[in-house]
């Protein structure tokens, strides 16, 4: 497999400072799974390319541990050796791990310096598709060239293989561009070869410091990245989105934030909404129920003082809130059978969960609009196709409404991590097409004082399956 980095920064063979590997020498280093070897085709001023050349010894890895008894020749015979993989993001980091951590004593300045640089990936499998392959690369500003190479050249009617040849494009530090391909190249790769532990969160939280937090397709590549472990994915997006959250807050900032607790506090909204939902929630007869995106837990204790809810689940992306939710449930000084009843989960509502299925109603209070819009049809079939409880009651701001709010500017949504606020007619478009695909019915009902133009400040949707 290999790997190629050219820069046309002059002098360019200043590539070879940056590496800490001399231009005329060709040099190899061994690795648990095999070698690399480290060489220069062209070493110009003009011009300087680096060859890394990954040769994974797929025999060598399995001698004497037998991993894969389902299907015995596969530990043989695969595509490990031919293609980008995780193992050569551990080649990368392992025979340039001072480029990668931007160490160059030789030529200090130039590891701060962005000089334009090309990377050839020769063979990359993805099998996500091009699309996400640019979903990847292009937000942190490469120019992306891919091509896909069929099965067989000779047999066209095969089709398309999963491999494509990336060329990457950029103007950036070679510490960084390292940094991305460490943490990127093992998301396409699916194959679940290594044993990926705990202290991969901490890896993937170190090299992914200042990009991957905002990055839009963070999820997958976090999932990708943790090899598809469900519970140390979990873990790891829950400090990512932590981390987010801004330490200091500019004042313009926090005024929002703030708008929207006094704007909603005159209204004591907060409680009507959560009157709305409990009193929806019981008028279907609910037994076992869900708050998904729980936060705090307002509704959990809500829902607790009815002993129509028998089993009652909150689930919620963010640790942080759970734990307050822990905290605040615990002051209810419950009895032990009551509080057996409840149950908080960590969890996202971008992926389908076992755990959710089987319940009789979901609550999904004010959690929609936290949502990326382009994610919103994940939500809609962990939910509405796979976790399927008979009812689900959702709320969401009233973007209509926010007009008799003269200390909410115009434009503006009424919290900072509100990604979309829908108008009546969206949500009733929204709710409609949701209800239709997966076989609900739907009623909008207004939460919340009503203007005779605007509408109520919160639109609640009662959906109830066929
Ligand atoms: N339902 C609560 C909290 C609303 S705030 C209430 O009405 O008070 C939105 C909540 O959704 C936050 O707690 C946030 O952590 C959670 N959330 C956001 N994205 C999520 C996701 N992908 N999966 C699960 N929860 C999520």
């Amino acid at each position: 497999m290999l790997l190629t980095i050219s820069t046309t920064h002059q002098p360019a063979t200043d590539l070879g400072y940056l590496l800490h590997k001399h231009p005329d020498r060709f040099q190899s280093f061994d690795l648990s799974f095999g070698q690399t070897h480290v060489f220069y085709p062209e070493a110009t001023a003009e011009r300087c390319t680096a060859c890394v050349l990954l040769d994974v010894d797929p025999v060598g890895m399995v001698r004497g541990k037998s991993r894969n008894q389902a299907a015995p020749l596969a530990q043989y015979v695969n595509d490990r050796p031919y293609v980008a993989s995780s193992f050569m993001s551990v080649a990368l980091s392992q025979t340039l791990n001072s480029a990668m951590q931007g160490r160059c004593s030789a030529r200090p300045e130039l590891v701060t310096t962005p000089i334009p640089l090309t990377v050839r990936l020769e063979v990359l499998p993805v099998r996500a598709g091009e699309g996400f392959l640019r979903s990847v690369f292009e937000p942190l500003d490469y120019a992306v060239e891919a091509l896909r190479h069929p099965l067989d050249e000779r047999f066209p009617e095969w089709g398309d293989s999963p491999y494509f040849s990336v060329t990457l494009r950029k103007t950036t530090t070679l510490s960084e561009l390292l940094t991305h391909l460490y943490v990127l190249i093992p998301v396409f790769d699916n194959q679940k070869h290594y044993f990926v532990g705990e202290e991969e969160i901490e890896k993937l939280l170190t090299k992914g410091a200042g990009w991957l937090a905002e990055h839009p397709e963070r999820e997958r590549i976090t999932r990708g990245y943790l090899r598809h472990r469900p519970s140390l994915f979990r873990l790891a997006l829950s400090r990512l989105v932590e981390a987010e959250e801004p330490v200091e807050v500019d004042e313009g900032q926090a005024a929002r934030a703030g708008a929207e607790e006094t704007l909603e506090e005159r209204l004591s909204l907060n409680e009507q909404r959560l009157d709305a939902v409990t009193v929806a929630l019981k008028a279907s007869g609910a037994k076992r129920v869900l708050d998904l995106g729980c936060g705090e837990g307002k509704l959990l204790r809500e829902l607790l003082r009815d002993r129509q809810f028998e089993e009652i689940v909150g689930v919620d992306v963010s640790i942080r809130s759970l734990e307050t939710a822990e905290k605040r449930l615990r002051h209810e000084r419950m009895p032990e059978r009551q509080a057996g009843r409840i149950k908080l989960l960590h969890g996202s509502l971008m992926y389908r969960d076992k755990r959710l299925e089987g319940f009789d109603a979901a609550a999904v209070v004010e959690v929609v609009e936290h949502l990326d819009l382009p994610r919103l049809k994940a939500f809609e079939r962990v939910l509405f196709e796979f976790a399927k409880p008979n009812t689900i009651v959702l709320t969401t701001p009233n973007r209509d409404y926010n007009k008799t709010w003269e200390t909410l500017p115009a434009g503006r949504f009424r919290h900072p991590d509100h990604r979309f606020e829908w108008t009546r007619q969206e949500f009733q478009e929204w709710a409609t097409g949701v209800a239709e695909r997966w076989g609900y019915s739907v009623r909008i009902l207004p939460v919340g004082p009503v203007d005779e133009r605007l509408g109520s400040p919160t639109q609640m949707g009662v959906f109830t399956r066929a």
